[in-house]
């Protein structure tokens, strides 16, 4: 997998799965626009271990509606170009379904715009620019087995959240192959990042109930993750536009 001469704007690189992908694009010669939200220290120290030139960071507060348009012209404007769009930032709000029905569609309406609207919003900015440059691109998008398993009682919106984007890739697949532009997703099972730690933060034998829905016997590595990315985001099947590769150590076979 080679990235030499491309530019990749990868969403939420400040930590977790997204700063993964970040370091597994830069050993394989890419250059990185690392979107962060709050994380600036981290994802500044990514770039400083990348070398000078290398990263340029552009901070987006993904729950902004419509923030997306000043991110996605700071990340064109570095080197003229973006040729891989990642879209990983995410968040998991847990729901209290007996709750108020003011903080059930407060919580709703997070989910969607961070995890899925915002998603849609810097695909539609990357199509868009594509298809005026004349050029091809690549998106990865980056789904969860919930999707397709479903989630925990209390995780409705993550779930939906991540439905609706394997079902944006798949559209975008078949509305743009023609022209060159390619959109995956990969669907992570539980991957031991901030997101899992603060779940068993909260319930200390949940490691262990989830360690046993998984036959591999671990929880995929964050790295892992990142080369499923790299594997699309660099082209070496584009045949498989629209398709989804899971990586969850066989807790969910589809
Ligand atoms: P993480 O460690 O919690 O990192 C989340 C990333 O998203 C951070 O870089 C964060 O940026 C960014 N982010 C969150 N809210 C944001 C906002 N409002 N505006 C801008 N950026 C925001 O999560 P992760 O585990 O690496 O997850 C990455 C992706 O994988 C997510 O889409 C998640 O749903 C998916 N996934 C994770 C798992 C898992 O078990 N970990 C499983 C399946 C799918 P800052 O820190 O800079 O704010």
């Amino acid at each position: 997998m080679e990235f030499a001469g491309k530019v990749v704007l990868v969403t939420g690189g400040s930590r977790g799965i997204g700063a993964a992908t970040v370091r597994a694009i830069l050993s394989r010669g890419g250059s990185v626009v690392i979107h962060f939200g709050s994380n600036e220290a981290a994802a500044r120290r990514l770039a400083e271990e990348a070398g000078a030139g290398k990263c340029h960071l552009v901070s987006c507060d993904l729950g902004e509606p419509g923030a997306t348009d000043q991110l996605w012209r700071e990340a064109v404007s570095w080197m003229g170009r973006i040729d891989v769009l990642v879209n990983n930032a995410g968040i998991f709000l847990t729901e209290d379904q007996m709750g108020s029905d003011e903080d059930w569609r407060a919580l709703w309406a997070r989910t969607l715009q961070i995890n899925l609207i915002s998603t849609a919003d810097l695909c539609r900015n990357a199509v868009n620019h594509w298809t005026e440059e004349g050029v091809g691109g690549a998106i990865v998008n980056v789904s969860s087995r919930a999707a397709f398993r479903g989630d925990s009682p209390d995780h409705w919106s993550y779930a939906a959240s991540k439905g609706g984007i394997v079902s944006l890739t798949k559209t975008l697949a078949r509305a743009y192959s023609s022209d060159g532009i390619y959109s995956y997703c990969v669907a992570p099972g539980f991957v031991p990042t901030d997101m899992a730690q603060a779940e068993f933060d909260k319930d200390p034998g949940l490691r262990e109930r989830l360690l046993q829905e998984v036959p591999y016997g671990d929880f995929a590595p964050a790295e892992e993750i990142a080369n499923a990315i790299c594997f699309f985001a660099a082209g070496l099947a584009t045949h498989a536009t629209g398709q989804t590769l899971d990586i969850n150590g066989a807790s969910y076979v589809r």
